[in-house]
């Protein structure tokens, strides 16, 4: 059901949008929003949702507007390599409740990945440090290209 539902203009990231609740940002254009998520599930955890369009998921997303938005993902993802030198990256993103989809605002994780560390479970356990959030999006914003 939560597939193909009305968009919720009260979502969190739509509010995120408006500047009705504060977000750590690594990068804004009119395109996209880049900011750090508060359940990170692993250091630099970081989000990017498209700007101007009511898509809660990939589906939705009107394809004339994929490519500009997914052009910001791979910016970010490419920040987020240079800023932090993870040994990988996750990109994702779930479409639907039962796909592991919390909010319903289209967005795409990026998750640097290191040997050993192991990622924490999906939007859930303690809310992160907001000033450590601040350090790592620091220097994300300066690896921004
Ligand atoms: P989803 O479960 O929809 O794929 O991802 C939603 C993500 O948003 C989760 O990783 C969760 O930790 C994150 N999140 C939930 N509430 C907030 C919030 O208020 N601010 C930020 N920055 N992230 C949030």
């Amino acid at each position: 059901m939560t597939l193909h539902a009305p968009y919720d203009s009260d979502n969190i990231f739509a509010k995120i949008l408006r500047g009705e609740l504060p977000n750590v940002t690594v990068y804004e254009d009119d395109v996209a929003l880049a900011f750090m998520d508060v359940f990170p599930q692993t250091s630099g955890h970081t989000l990017v949702i498209p700007k101007g369009v009511e898509a809660r998921n990939f589906l939705d997303m009107p394809p004339e507007r994929l490519g500009d938005y997914m052009e910001r993902v791979q910016k970010v993802a490419n920040a987020v390599e240079r800023a932090l030198s993870p040994d990988g990256i996750v990109v994702t993103q779930f479409n639907g409740a039962i796909a592991g989809q919390t909010v319903f605002h289209l967005h795409f994780h990026i998750l640097p990945r290191n040997e050993g560390i192991s990622q924490k479970a999906h939007a859930s356990g303690e809310m992160a440090d907001i000033a450590e959030l601040e350090s790592i999006a620091n220097k994300i914003r300066q690896a921004i290209r």
